[in-house]
């Protein structure tokens, strides 16, 4: 059992409009079955999300969030109006955005944009995942699966890792319910969240800093899906979640 994992070389600053399927492509040969991992932040510079402070205008709700962040009233204003729900406001902001993802600061980035701008995610990181997915498959005749990636922190430790924010043509979760553990047992409850592992292994390459490697191929997992999938199947649902319920709890209880 073995897998490979390699970055795509000589990638460019991206600006607003790139072919991000195109740089790849002209870079690295695909095969079929590769799974293409690509960062967020190059995503979201190729779609133009780029955007400055300048201009937002602060409500009621972010002047007094701010008096608990070490964040301008502005950017406070940027995150929240990304933002579906906002489940601690101090001292960090922790929102669930509209696509269900839950993160700091609605993954807004200063790194590795250019001065003073800030980024954000993709509005739809899936259909990112599939616009690029569908390009690099027409243009090599390849099958393939694209994932799209961002750092987050967690809950209980400390650290962050690559996360998947967006899928094309795989499943997030592998399911082993039903399968045998070594000693016969059934397994009731396991799902391996594989895109998320997947995306940690990635970013072992692409780093945070300045190393210019927002692409990563994984080769050798036979993972793609002959169906539609979406990163929504691994979000649990506000009735499952107990986290969320005990965040909001605290939150609504003052
Ligand atoms: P995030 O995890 O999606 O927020 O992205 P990071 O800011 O952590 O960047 C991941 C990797 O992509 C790092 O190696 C960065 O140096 C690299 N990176 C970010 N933007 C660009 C870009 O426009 N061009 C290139 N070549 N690399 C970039
Ligand atoms: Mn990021
Ligand atoms: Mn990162």
């Amino acid at each position: 059992m073995r897998f490979e994992a390699f970055a795509v070389e000589n990638i460019p600053l991206i600006k607003k409009g790139d072919d991000i399927a195109q740089i790849i492509c002209e870079r690295t040969d695909i095969l079929d079955g590769d799974i293409i991992v690509i960062a967020s932040t190059i995503v979201g510079k190729a779609e133009g999300r780029i955007f400055s402070l300048e201009g937002i205008v602060a409500g009621a709700e972010a002047v007094e969030f701010s008096k608990h962040t070490r964040f301008a009233p502005e950017f406070i204003q940027a995150v929240l109006e990304r933002s579906k729900e906002c489940l601690i406001s101090s001292p960090v902001l922790l929102v669930e955005m509209r696509t269900g993802h839950i993160c700091i600061n609605a993954g807004i980035d200063e790194s590795n944009v250019e001065g003073e701008m800030l980024l954000e995610l993709p509005a739809n990181p899936d259909a990112s995942a599939e616009y690029i997915g569908k390009r690099i498959e027409s243009s090599t005749g390849t099958q393939v699966s694209v994932i799209i990636t961002d750092t987050n922190g967690r809950a209980f430790k400390l650290g962050q890792t690559g996360v998947a924010v967006g899928v094309y043509l795989i499943h997030p979760l592998k399911d082993w319910r039903g399968q045998n553990d070594l000693f016969g047992k059934e397994l009731k409850i396991t799902e391996e969240a594989v895109v998320d592992e997947i995306a940690g292994a990635a970013n072992l390459l692409m780093g945070e800093g300045n190393g210019g490697c927002p692409v990563v191929i994984i080769r050798g997992l036979n993972l793609r899906s002959q169906e539609q999938t979406t990163v929504k199947e691994m979000y649990r649902s506000d009735e499952e979640d107990l986290i969320k319920k005990s965040l909001k709890y605290l939150r609504d209880r003052v």
